[in-house]
């Protein structure tokens, strides 16, 4: 039995992730400050360790010998209500910078076979997306750099930190820049969700007749990319033999507004959309409701070209799998 390790298993897409893993027949152990929300342990792993990662005494005992993949998935991370308030930010980058810092050496030291970072499409140049028709987030144009969050900043240094131990010690890194992935059994509510998940909820929560409040003018754009999709991105990055950086994204672009609408239909309830200024409005949770880039969308040619294959599947099909999920919370009163 081959043995893989998953880092932020106890999130969502880790923890989709090790489900598909164990379930592929590989030994999983799973590292992660809580338990998964949703899954059940048994259900996603062989062995959980419930650890703070950013100890690197922790990480010494959480990486085996005989270690065939290792995905770092761990981060400090949310939505735009967590990640772009500034509010978080110090947390965010030395808490997440630490948990890489300590991973990469540690796989050096004990000879992982093959090690996959998660980074994010928050990393490309703020400069770059500022019209909502037409952002540019191909892979090459990272640099000059500008992200528009500090979240981006430590995405961007702990790829060049993988990469660096990739030049210098060898490690097999893979590295992906995950576009806005999105899907049941992931965070719904409390600040920390995405905006389809927001949505969703929004539209299972409001009354048929009411109406919900949209972030900002709800014209800024972005892709979203259904769970199933990301995990098959990621085997197929795996399985080959370029490094990356590589975006693993949609690249089917859509209103923030058309977003709601999707979820409103899919409700089958009358709901109206209240755009709401994105600077000022402190919202139920206490949020300054911040908006981000203008638009963003993935490139998805440099996937195309080296590893030849397309997400297929549209928007809708993950949003209606996905609304039933958090309508069912919304209804159960979780
Ligand atoms: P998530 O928040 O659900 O999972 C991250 C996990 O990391 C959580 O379970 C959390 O408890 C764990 N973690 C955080 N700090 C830790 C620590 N100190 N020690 C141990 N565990 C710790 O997020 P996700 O959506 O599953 O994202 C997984 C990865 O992909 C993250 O690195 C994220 O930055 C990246 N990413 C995700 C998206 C997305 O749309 N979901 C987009 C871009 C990048």
């Amino acid at each position: 039995m081959k043995k893989v390790i998953i880092l932020g298993g106890g999130g969502f897409i880790g923890g989709h992730l090790a489900k598909k893993l164990k379930l592929n027949g590989f030994f999983v152990r799973i590292a992660d400050i809580k338990q998964h929300e949703y899954l059940k342990q048994e259900d996603i792993c062989h062995e959980f360790i419930e650890c703070d990662l950013a100890d690197p005494v922790a990480v010494e005992k959480v990486i085996f010998e005989d270690c065939y993949e290792l995905y770092q998935l761990a981060a400090d991370m949310g939505g735009a209500g967590y990640i772009f308030t500034g509010l978080n930010d110090a947390n965010i980058m030395s808490n997440s910078a630490l948990i890489n810092l300590n991973v990469a050496k540690e796989a050096v030291k004990k000879k992982v076979q093959k090690i996959f970072y998660s980074s994010s499409a928050c990393i490309y140049p703020a400069h770059n997306q500022l019209d909502s028709n037409n952002p540019n987030c191909e892979e090459g144009s990272a640099y000059p750099a500008n992200p528009d969050s500090e979240y981006g900043w430590e995405k961007l240094f702990s790829e060049r930190l993988f990469l660096a131990y990739a030049s210098n010690y060898n490690l097999n890194v893979r590295i992906a820049r995950f576009h806005n992935v999105f899907g049941p059994y992931g965070t719904w509510n409390g600040g920390k969700e995405k905006a389809p998940a927001a949505m969703a909820r929004k539209a299972a929560e409001t009354p048929n007749g009411g109406s919900f409040e949209v972030w900002g003018d709800g014209q800024q754009t972005r892709s979203f990319l259904y769970i199933e999709d990301c995990l098959e991105a990621i085997e197929r990055f795996m399985k080959s033999d370029f490094n990356g950086p590589l975006n693993i994204g949609s690249e089917e672009m859509i209103t923030i507004n058309q977003l709601a609408q999707m979820a409103i239909d899919i409700s089958g309830k009358n709901i109206s959309i209240h755009n709401i200024d994105g600077q000022e409005f402190i919202d139920k949770y206490g949020f300054r409701c911040p908006l981000g880039v203008r638009g963003r969308k993935s490139d998805n040619n440099l996937y195309r070209s080296t590893i030849g294959w397309e997400v297929s599947a549209p928007l809708i099909v993950g949003m209606q799998k996905t609304f039933t999920w958090i309508n069912e919370q919304v209804n159960n009163g979780q």
